[in-house]
């Protein structure tokens, strides 16, 4: 049985990370997925909270045909500790699929198989760029998957980021 493990802010899930996630369902027999800095909401660079990420990622991967686990994590302020504290809030898992320098040299540190999936489209498909585009009132909707569109019109999710990012 191999578990892999994936983590990202998801502010907002896009179709960059669920091509990943297809990608990494055809090797392993079961994804665990981070939802890292889950403490944070309603900032202009983390406008969405936990709970709201983790219906992104479930919503958007109902058609997977692997198993899966969306588990919050919330940032330790001890990057020599983080791998300990991940481990903490997962089921076990043997292989690492990330592209983020930091997270691959953590885990590589740690003894963990490490892996870095191809990039999907990158310039467009970055929450940065997504969230970017939410402020500037351009479209953003093709850019994340169908169920994604749906749970941040429920929320109202961009008049939230244009409100939060105004000046008093
Ligand atoms: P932000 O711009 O807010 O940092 P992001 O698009 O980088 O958003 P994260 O939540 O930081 O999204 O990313 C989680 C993981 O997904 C990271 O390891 C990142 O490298 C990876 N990732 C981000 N965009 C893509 C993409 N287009 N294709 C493949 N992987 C991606
Ligand atoms: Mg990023």
């Amino acid at each position: 049985m191999s578990r892999g493990f994936y983590i990202g802010r998801f502010q907002p899930y896009h179709n960059g990370h669920q091509a990943v996630l297809e990608r990494i369902a055809r090797s392993a027999d079961e994804i665990v997925i981070g939802v890292g800095s889950a403490q944070l909401s309603h900032t202009v660079e983390n406008p969405f909270t936990a709970g709201e990420r983790v219906l992104m990622l479930t919503r958007s991967l109902a058609e997977l045909e692997c198993p899966f686990y969306v588990i919050p994590i919330e940032d330790i302020q001890r990057n020599a500790l983080w791998v300990a504290h991940v481990r903490a809030m997962t089921p076990p898992f043997d292989t690492v699929y990330s592209s983020n320098p930091l997270v691959m040299q953590l885990f590589a540190e740690a003894g963990v198989d490490v892996q870095s999936p191809d990039m999907y489209e990158r310039l467009t498909h970055s929450g940065t760029a997504i969230r970017q585009r939410m402020l500037d009132g351009e479209p953003w909707e093709y850019l994340v998957p169908p169920a994604v569109v749906d749970v941040i019109r429920e929320i109202r999710g961009v008049e939230r980021l244009q409100r939060i990012a105004g000046s008093d």
